[in-house]
């Protein structure tokens, strides 16, 4: 009998640690992971590229139309498993990170017509299943069939925390309070934006990790996959 393979979402505020809970339990699973918000990364370093701020097109909707024919984006699959992102026939990973990509992908994600590019390209890769996907609206609009569907939180000064910490890594040193700007205001536009918004699928199962470790939080999801496979994995 082949073992049953399930999708499973996971969504929350930014720097809550979704896709490392993600990597991890696709790991364990030996399923995909996919990090829908590096696709919106890749959009919003595109705009950059090409020299452009997301005020110059928004609402503007033959511009934005003009930008995404100018790029391409793909992903592809390692030989390791791991998902690539491909922007305009190039490797893209840690330029995704930066700063100033942060500070407009908010805005570069609000416009519909960037959204449902993504949309397309997220469903392809969910499509045969054993798959592990994060975002801002993976189980209420991507994949609202997800066979498990996580909200994940934590406390404002938490996140703060571990996004500066993540960004030191990389050689990037900011203050708490810049970081803390930043994600205050992604949250905001992730949150009121009209087009799939940030909220929690009305049958998400809550998460709050602030005090949990790294590997708490994963046997915790592996728990629920537990439930729902009914300990045949
Ligand atoms: O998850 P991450 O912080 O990398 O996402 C970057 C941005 O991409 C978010 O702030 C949000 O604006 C956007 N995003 C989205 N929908 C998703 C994933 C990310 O709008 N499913």
């Amino acid at each position: 009998m082949t073992e049953r393979r399930i999708s499973i979402a996971i969504d929350g505020h930014s720097s809550c640690g979704k896709s490392t809970l993600a990597r991890d339990v696709a790991q364990r699973l030996g399923y995909a992971h996919v990090d829908s918000g590096a696709m919106y990364r890749a959009m919003a370093l595109a705009l950059l590229r090409d020299g452009l701020t997301p005020s110059e097109l928004a609402d503007n909707e033959s511009a934005q139309r003009e930008f995404l024919a100018r790029h391409t984006l793909e992903a592809k699959i390692s030989s390791e498993g791991k998902v690539e992102l491909w922007l305009d026939g190039k490797k893209e990973e840690e330029a995704l990170r930066l700063p100033e990509v942060a500070a407009v992908v908010s805005e570069v994600s609000a416009w519909p017509l960037v959204r449902s590019k993504m949309h397309a390209l997220q469903r392809e890769l969910a499509a045969c299943g054993g798959v592990v996907m994060d975002g801002r609206d993976i189980g209420t609009v991507v994949l609202p069939e997800a066979d498990l569907k996580i909200f994940l939180t934590a406390s404002l000064p938490v996140r703060v925390e571990r996004r500066r910490k993540e960004l030191e890594s990389k050689g990037i040193f900011l203050r708490n309070e810049e970081v803390e700007e930043n994600l205050k205001k992604r949250d905001y536009l992730d949150t009121h934006r009209p087009f799939d918004p940030l909220r929690k699928a009305s049958d998400a199962r809550v998460l709050d990790n602030s005090y949990l470790t790294r590997e708490e939080q994963t046997m915790e999801v592996m728990r629920w996959v537990q439930q729902i496979l009914g300990g045949s994995f």
